[in-house]
């Protein structure tokens, strides 16, 4: 095993290892927490300097297809009426909402 002398002479100090000046940020933390992966094409749509956080959420789940609609929901609990609550006529998924609901087009 490995032996350490610490160096009495000196002060301790506390350094925040995964940035590259040893100073925390919530940035290097953020970053040493988080797996990198390639940027999309469409980023920009979704992130921007004046976008308001909980909308661009909300579509990046959109573009992605994870929003909580009823035929996703359906997997977890088979139980789910997948009925779409807004028109009442067709099953509630991302194409439905989006694209052919009636009641969304009009709103
Ligand atoms: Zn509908």
């Amino acid at each position: 095993m490995p032996s350490y002398n610490p160096n009495s002479t000196l002060d301790d100090r506390i350094l925040w290892l995964p940035s590259s000046n040893g100073i925390y940020s919530a940035a290097s933390a953020m970053k040493s927490l988080r797996t990198p992966h390639p940027l999309v094409s469409w980023y920009k749509i979704v992130w921007f300097p004046q976008n308001i956080l909980r909308m661009g959420f909300i579509l990046w789940l959109a573009i992605k297809g994870r929003l909580s609609t009823l035929d996703r929901v359906q997997r977890y609990d088979p139980q789910v009426v997948t009925t779409c609550v807004l028109c009442n006529s067709q099953a509630e998924t991302h194409a439905h909402l989006f694209f052919e609901c009636f009641y969304s087009k009009v709103i």
